[in-house]
């Protein structure tokens, strides 16, 4: 934190070094005269040529100098401040420069002049910038500035201007000549090109970078802000000062420089205020920022199609509100520093170090000091502030996307081998499903007691096989069987034991039917049915019988049984090639009849059907 103030205090000194650098205000004219006996040229270094100059209002030339028309006026300043005189017009400025040393090469260093000029040194005419008239028609305003060399051929010598403007909301010499020695004129030339050339450069690049980040990132309307606030004071910075933009083409008219100058001027502050919007959204409030741009749209309307003698004269209006809005901006950011925003404090510092070059700006361009155009640099640190800002802000978006990216990466491993974890875990249900699934179908095919099929799996087979008989026009027949006297058994011996023998029973029916690849299954208490496919009548008699034998030579006592002393079946078969007269439940009903009839007959007995 400490440190941070300290190069911001720091900065600011640096500011009013730099202006001090350029202006060297003593030795002062007073009454037209500037004395250099004082003055150390290659010490103290330029001079501004300020103060009381003599003024010849409508006066064009040294030779028409009459004593009578002679007033004083303050330089720098417009010759219309305090209504001296209109604005409109032209006159002589002169000057005598006292304590020269005669054979010495001296310069002066020439600003623009509201709007054009001639100058003379003695009565020796140097320099034509534009062409100062006596009339709107007869005047060609230019900016340009211009730098004068001359050899000291006595230790006086006087300087006249003559300044015309017929084109501008003010005329007269706004900013002060530069006067030094040759070497000093040249090299201030120079560092202030150089100083121009680095800020637009960096501007220019600065721009250009932000808004080719902005096409790719369309969201980020803070960089489009910025880009275009850097593009704005690029513009703005070639049109003023040194007047680099004249300098690249050697006649660029003057009402496009004005034009310009003051669009731009009056474009940079709504996207100043935008772009702080967009930093500090909760403290630059947007009505603020809607209200802003209104009023420079209408200024900048004003300045695309009016004369630069009607529009300029708009100027003062927009400084108050670029002074309301630098007022209400750092206000905002003074409040953004309390909540502790981020960069707040940075940028903050940097507003109110622009905020002052600002303010040098408007009143050096009204005349009230002497000065230079100084928002450039102010710009220059503010937008090398936020440019580093932005810089950091994305870099610790891509550092965040980075950390993002490799978590997810690590996040897609794990993920992978969870997912194959889990597939195999489901894999294992759905066999273990599957498994339990055969076994839940196979008990439900199963007659527990006797583990022969039931009565479902019956009716299922019989149904698949007598649709294969009737496609194959082949024997099917059915076996109806039933203990005898069961129910005397199972009071005689016991229900235990009446499973026992149910079970003996099965597994002997089983044993005989399997043979002749017919199936048993167990469809009541102690009835079971035979299918068995593909067999002719005879034979399935003759297994019926076979059938009926075994379960008696099993010889499975049953005392109370009427029919035998063991335990014996009777058998009712029915046969058939499925055909149109016969369903499958009447071969059924047939089996069951002709197991009535063994019954009835005397049990213990194979009945075959007769129909
Ligand atoms: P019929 O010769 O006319 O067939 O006489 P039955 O006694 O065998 O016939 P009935 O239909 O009157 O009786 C069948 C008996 O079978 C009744 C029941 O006690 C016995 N039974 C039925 N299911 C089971 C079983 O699962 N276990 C035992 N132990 N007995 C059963
Ligand atoms: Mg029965
Ligand atoms: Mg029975």
């Amino acid at each position: 934190m400490k440190i941070k103030m300290i190069n911001i205090v720091t900065l600011i000194l640096l500011t009013f070094c730099l202006t001090g650098w350029i202006i060297q205000p003593i030795p002062v004219a007073k009454e037209g005269i500037v004395s250099l006996k004082e003055w150390d040229g290659g010490k103290d270094g330029p001079v501004s040529l300020e103060g009381e100059w003599n003024f010849y209002w409508k006066t064009d030339g040294p030779d028409k100098l009459t004593a009578g028309e002679r007033s004083l006026i303050e330089v720098p300043s417009g010759w219309d401040d305090e209504n001296l005189f209109p604005s409109s017009g032209y006159g002589l400025y002169h000057i005598q420069l006292r304590g020269l040393k005669v054979g010495n090469n001296y310069g002066l260093k020439i600003p623009i002049m509201s709007n054009s000029y001639r100058l003379w040194l003695d009565d020796e005419l140097m320099i034509t910038n534009g062409n100062p008239g006596k009339t709107k028609e007869t005047t060609i305003p230019f900016y340009k500035p211009q730098v004068v060399f001359f050899d000291a051929h006595s230790d006086t010598i006087d300087i006249y201007m003559n300044i015309a403007n017929f084109h501008y909301r003010s005329g007269g010499m706004w900013s002060s000549l530069k006067f030094g020695t040759a070497q000093q004129i040249t090299e201030l030339t120079k560092r202030n090109l150089v100083f121009e050339a680095i800020i637009i450069g960096s501007l220019l690049l600065s721009g250009l970078y932000h808004i080719v980040l902005f096409l790719h990132r369309r969201k980020e309307s803070i960089l489009l802000m910025f880009g275009a606030t850097c593009l704005v004071i690029a513009a703005r910075t070639i049109v003023i000062g040194e007047q680099v933009l004249t300098i690249l083409f050697k006649s660029v008219p003057w009402e496009f420089i004005v034009k310009t100058e003051f669009l731009t001027f009056y474009t940079v502050v709504p996207l100043f205020v935008w772009f702080m919007h967009n930093l500090y959204k909760q403290e630059v409030s947007i009505l603020f920022c809607k209200i802003i741009s209104v009023i420079s749209l209408l200024f900048s309307l004003l300045v695309v199609f009016t004369p630069a003698i009607i529009y300029t004269k708009s100027l003062f209006l927009f400084q108050a509100l670029t002074i309301v809005t630098i007022v209400y901006i750092i206000f905002a950011l003074i409040l953004a520093t309390a909540r502790k925003r981020e960069g707040a404090k940075v940028v903050l510092s940097c507003s109110f170090i622009y905020a002052l070059t600002v303010i040098n700006d408007i009143l050096y361009t009204n005349g009230n000091i002497d000065s230079t155009n100084l928002s450039s640099m102010g710009q220059f640190i503010f937008i090398f502030s936020q440019s580093y800002i932005i810089a950091k802000n994305l870099s610790k978006a891509f550092q965040k996307v980075e950390d993002f990216s490799n978590q997810l990466t690590e996040l897609n491993q794990t993920l992978e081998e969870k997912i194959y974890d889990r597939t195999k875990s489901l894999e294992d249900s759905k066999l273990e499903l599957q498994r339990v699934n055969e076994v839940l179908k196979e008990m439900s095919y199963l007659d527990p007691l006797t583990n022969l099929p039931n009565r479902r799996y019956f009716d299922d087979l019989y149904e698949k096989e007598w649709d294969i008989a009737t496609t194959n026009q082949t024997m099917i027949s059915i076996l109806y069987m039933d203990i005898d006297h069961f129910k005397f058994y199972n009071d005689s011996y016991g229900h235990q034991q009446g499973d026992m023998t149910l079970q003996l029973v099965a597994a002997c029916l089983q044993k005989s039917i399997q043979k002749y690849h017919g199936t048993v299954a167990r469809i009541g208490g102690e009835e079971f049915v035979a299918l068995i496919p593909n067999i002719s009548p005879n034979q399935v008699s003759m297994i019926a019988e076979e059938c009926r034998m075994k379960v008696k030579q099993l010889e499975i006592i049953h005392q109370n049984s009427s029919t035998s002393p063991f335990v014996t079946i009777s058998i009712g078969v029915a046969s058939t090639v499925p055909d149109a007269t016969i369903s499958k439940r009447k071969l059924i009903r047939m089996a069951d009849e002709a197991l009535y009839y063994a019954k009835e007959d005397g049990r213990n007995q194979v009945v075959l059907s007769t129909t």
